[in-house]
């Protein structure tokens, strides 16, 4: 098995040397650069950054293939030929630790210049970290933040858009060019204060956390903002990158507006800007979307059968899973794929029911990201093994899917064990 992955990984490898070379008519020759528009496009992408699932968080699509981060490793999933490669290449690397060439542990992945880019950290240093296509050729380009006196480092994403980075640090949010060195950083919002006070291990509810969003000619970021009662509301505020200001564009409706739902007026479990309108998904509710700045909020879809879901969005369609995400012990879920248009209009139901009779294992499945018209997904399918003191254990088999939108055709492309 180590022996086979080996020797894929040396193909991909090879592939992608024969690729940069120039193959086809769709990639840039030798001396060429690609056009400028691809460039953008790998930075940051609404459709590969919406994953709720813990050990895929970070993907990116480049030209001929997705990047993504699973439990910290780099893979390379090619679409031609839809295979997902560890981006290691070391010989006899068993691919566990820091020691595996493809350990990135990253929070946050684009791509720019036939350059991947991954925020890593090194202790509590967060650097920008690029590579080569195959994953080679890896060095540091950015320092983002460092820590003083033990001060903690925000762990939340960082996005690249246009050539900037931005970032946030001790509740304050930064832009800095790709590369430039962190001095050169400037607050775009937020308080700074006059240095880290440090040491500050205990757990702060209302520690804030960013979750940013290019989209057109503002940078949104979420925010659980502390409200006047002391509890926290995810609440958007839009940076305008043409006038340099920020303002509270939305905030989490209240029950009395749009009724109960899991989290009631506190977060929403998905959500999506396109257009100066956000498209959001209240589990146990329903989707809803609302004008910004402020418009009212507007039902698209009753969910209220469902206790549970998960929600992707794309430009066109938002797809719901009647599933609990991640339900590990046991399953309780749903088995099916609703498509919508952007409107909230059913387009299509997509059955699971196959995958889950091939499998009878499966407890849960988690959406990762929406790529030319596929879901990609995890399947949660471990084996029960005996029962030993009463107690039965599952070994974790994670099953990457693809299904076809369009078909409803399912292709299991890799299995992660651990
Ligand atoms: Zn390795």
């Amino acid at each position: 098995m180590r022996h086979m992955r080996r020797t894929a990984a040396g193909l991909l490898a090879a592939a992608l040397l024969v690729c940069l070379a120039g193959c086809g008519n769709e990639s840039a020759g030798p001396g060429e650069t690609a056009p400028a528009q691809q460039t953008e496009a790998a930075e940051f992408q609404k459709n590969m950054c919406q994953s709720q699932y813990f050990y895929i968080q970070d993907a990116c699509e480049a030209e001929g293939g997705i990047y993504f981060n699973y439990d910290g490793y780099l893979y390379y999933l090619d679409k031609t030929n839809q295979k997902a490669t560890i981006l290691c290449g070391k010989p006899d690397c068993e691919h566990k630790g820091s020691r595996c060439n493809a350990w990135i542990n990253s929070r946050g992945m684009w791509v720019r210049d036939d350059q991947v880019y991954c925020i890593t950290f090194a202790g509590e240093d967060k650097l920008v970290t690029a590579m080569d296509r195959d994953g080679t050729n890896r060095r540091t380009v950015q320092q983002l933040q460092y820590s003083m006196n033990g001060a903690q480092s925000s762990g939340d994403d960082a996005v690249c858009y246009q050539g900037v980075v931005y970032y946030p640090y001790n509740d304050v949010l930064y832009a800095v060019p790709l590369g430039d060195d962190m001095e050169k950083a400037t607050a775009i919002w937020g308080e700074e204060s006059a240095g880290t006070t440090g040491g500050s291990f205990f757990f702060d509810g209302n520690e804030l956390h960013f979750r940013l969003w290019p989209d057109g000619d503002s940078l949104y970021f979420m925010i659980n903002a502390v409200q006047e009662d002391g509890t926290c509301k995810d609440t958007l505020m839009a940076y305008s990158l043409t006038d340099e200001t920020v303002q509270q564009v939305w905030q989490t409706p209240d029950e009395a507006a749009v009724g109960p739902w899991y989290t009631t007026g506190v977060s929403v479990q998905a959500w999506y800007v396109q257009d100066g309108t956000i498209t959001y998904y209240l589990a146990g509710n329903g989707l809803w979307r609302s004008k910004l700045p402020d418009g009212e909020p507007e039902r698209l879809v009753d969910t209220s059968a469902i206790p549970h879901g998960s929600v992707l969005f794309s430009e066109d369609t938002t797809l719901l899973l009647n599933d609990a995400l991640s339900a590990r012990v046991e399953r309780e879920g749903g088995d099916s794929l609703t498509l919508y248009d952007t409107s909230g209009n059913l387009q299509k139901e997509i059955s699971l029911t196959s995958l889950l009779q091939e499998h009878p294992g499966i407890t849960g499945f988690a959406l990762l990201f929406l790529s030319d018209g596929d879901l990609y997904f995890i399947a949660h399918a471990g084996t029960w093994g005996d029962i030993e003191d009463g107690v039965q254990y599952q070994d974790r088999a994670d099953v990457l899917c693809r299904i076809d939108l369009d078909t409803g055709d399912c292709t299991e492309i890799h299995t992660f064990t651990g």
